[in-house]
């Protein structure tokens, strides 16, 4: 089976295709020169300036780091508002549908619930692994792929064959590609039309706090999603914070290193304990740990003042930690090691 021609177009809600989006001031005049009376901004104090509603700066960085082009890229808010905007761009209310892969990220459920989008599940399989065939069976607008997972931890197979087949576009979630060995799929946007890369500061890069999120794709899509979104969706002092991380790329990867070597450490303490029954393969910053009386374990740790994720709920008696700095890990296990 081989995929029909992808015509965009043909994905795209039809107000979305012909809106013409909203035209700010820094859009009109983008100087840096001269007397701005144009934004009814206040001339006063340090803060008075609206953004750049392009994040041309932090494009530039993130383009020449990646050696992706400039027009391929989209910033948000956190990936949170990328998600979001798919959902907006692509699927009209109560009648699209998308396809979503638990146990995975909980957001693509939300956000598609806040859009009224019908949700196909569609499980991983016992190995973590998707099921293609269901998949390619099933026909949705959209489908969200997070790799490496959330919560298991696993890079997923058999992308490239839902790139290939599935009439649709396909989201690929890279959140924590950055502890993975993966390459990862941001230099396949050129193959695939239908291809939307997603990556974060919020996790490897040490910025949850500023919201930056970063979607790699075709320029016509990356177009879409600018459109779409509030013109100045990442303010200035976010930008300017993503920037500096990037300026400092030997701190990202000493750091990248300590949490890999910490999570191989917090590997080997864990199998030790009696009560640790799998320590699923993590090509992320997390371990998903399967337990006897996880929910038993994780009040314990609460107790001692310990906070590690019980997913119970999406993956029978399993608890997710994420791995911390060195002496967190130790307090971790020791705290484990008299339970
Ligand atoms: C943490 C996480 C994100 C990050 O979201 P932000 O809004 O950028 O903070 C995205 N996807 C997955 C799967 C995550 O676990």
């Amino acid at each position: 089976m081989q995929m029909k021609k992808f015509e965009l177009k043909s994905m795209v809600r039809p107000n979305i295709w012909e809106l013409k989006p909203y035209s700010s001031a820094r859009d009109e005049f983008t100087g840096n020169e001269g007397i701005f009376l144009d934004a009814n901004e206040n001339p006063f104090g340090e803060r008075n300036r609206y953004p750049d509603p392009h994040q041309r700066e932090l494009k530039k960085a993130l383009s020449s780091r990646n050696n992706i082009p400039f027009e391929n890229i989209f910033i948000g808010n956190g990936s949170d508002e990328v998600i979001d905007l798919v959902y907006r761009v692509f699927c009209e209310p109560s009648e699209d549908s998308v396809i979503i892969c638990p146990p995975t990220y909980g957001m693509y459920e939300v956000s598609g619930n806040i859009n009224n989008v019908n949700l196909i599940r569609i499980p991983l399989n016992d190995e973590f692994e998707l099921n293609t065939e269901l998949i390619l069976s099933e026909s949705a607008k959209c489908i969200f792929i997070c790799s490496p997972n959330n919560p298991t931890g696993n890079n997923l197979k058999n992308i490239e064959k839902i790139l290939d087949q599935f009439n649709g576009i396909v989201v690929v979630d890279e959140a924590y590609i950055d502890f993975s060995d993966s390459e990862g799929f941001i230099s396949a946007i050129n193959k695939y039309p239908n291809l939307i890369v997603m990556q974060t500061f919020s996790k490897a890069w040490a910025m949850a706090k500023a919201r930056v999120g970063v979607a790699y794709a075709h320029k016509d899509i990356i177009a879409l999603m600018d459109n779409t979104k509030p013109p100045y969706n990442v303010s200035g002092f976010n930008q300017q914070e993503a920037l500096n991380a990037l300026s400092e790329p030997e701190i990202f990867e000493e750091r990248v290193d300590i949490i890999l070597e910490q999570r191989n450490l917090l590997v080997k303490e864990l199998s030790n304990l009696s009560f640790v029954k799998h320590i699923y393969p993590s090509d992320a910053n997390f371990l998903l740990v399967k337990m006897n009386d996880a929910g038993d374990v994780y009040n314990y740790l609460v107790m001692n003042k310990v906070v590690v994720r019980n997913r119970d709920s999406v993956v029978p008696g399993c608890i997710r930690i994420t791995v911390g700095s060195p002496e967190e890990n130790a307090q971790l296990i020791e705290v484990l090691q008299n339970y």
